[in-house]
């Protein structure tokens, strides 16, 4: 069999070249890093995890009408995804201070903001991924006006959407990460979430403890990672498909 092209290698997932033009396979490692890969370390299952987590939020969201890369699940790793040119460009929903907006404004983690709010960094790791302005995004034509009011409307939803699921299951959205992508239909385009959904691009904390559920138990020390993914997954019913849930062996005669 000949072996797959690799697209690109990511930090946390890999992209091969898909069955068909049009299309990719993405599929997602066990490696998690933080602070720009300066800290690293290897999570069994985490791949497996947010494989299941992203087609989980994107199936839903496809349902409400909100258009994303997704395809299908391939196996336990690996998703088949629209082929998209990414917009290079973090978008970020916040809906309590956490992270980086309490460092820079000075606001305790937790507080409740009077109203979501969207930032956009710009996607380059060797600078960190700094947060720009929309002033910095159109001028050096990362995107246009037309398209930052379709980014924000699509990331205004996806926060309806996913706060509503993860309140459903007593988890607090506190803010997320998601990147957008250009899908061409001749000359019409079509902007769709892209790349993925998951504990390791937002910060849920349960509503009634405040413990943390995401990347930040790795990135804070704060116990097991994959505790708390398996932790989210169960609480969404959305678990892999694993030894206690295989039907037993049949003898066949
Ligand atoms: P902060 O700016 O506070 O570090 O992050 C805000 C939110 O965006 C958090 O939920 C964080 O997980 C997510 N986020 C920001 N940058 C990245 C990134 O480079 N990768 C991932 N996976 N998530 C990010």
């Amino acid at each position: 069999m000949a072996r797959r092209k690799k697209i690109y290698e990511g930090k946390a997932k890999v992209l091969y070249e898909g069955p068909e033009p049009g299309t990719f396979v993405q599929y997602f490692k066990d490696d998690a890093t933080a602070f720009n890969a300066e800290k690293k370390d290897v999570i069994e299952g985490k791949g497996v995890l947010n494989n299941r987590l992203s087609e989980f939020f994107m199936i839903g969201l496809e349902t409400i009408g909100v258009p994303t890369h997704f395809l299908k699940r391939i196996n336990m790793r690996e998703q088949l995804i629209r082929q998209v040119e990414i917009i290079p460009l973090e978008v970020i929903v916040r809906n309590y201070a956490a992270g980086t907006m309490s460092k820079r404004l000075g606001l305790e983690e937790g507080t409740r903001l009077p109203r979501p709010i969207v930032e956009f960094c710009y996607k380059d790791d060797s600078l960190g991924d700094p947060l720009v302005a929309e002033e910095h995004i159109i001028a050096f034509n990362w995107a246009t006006q037309q398209d930052l009011d379709d980014m924000v409307a699509l990331a205004l939803r996806v926060n309806d959407f996913m706060s509503g699921l993860m309140y459903g299951v007593g988890i607090r959205l506190v803010d997320f990460k998601i990147e957008i992508g250009r899908l061409w239909d001749n000359d019409f385009q079509r902007l769709v979430v892209a790349d993925e959904i998951s504990p390791d691009s937002c910060r849920l904390w349960d509503i009634e403890t405040g413990q943390k559920l995401d990347k930040d138990v790795f990135r804070r020390d704060l116990g097991s990672l994959s505790d708390a993914y398996t932790e989210v997954a169960r609480r969404l019913g959305v678990l892999p498909s694993n030894a206690t849930h295989m039907p037993k062996p049949t003898l066949i005669n």
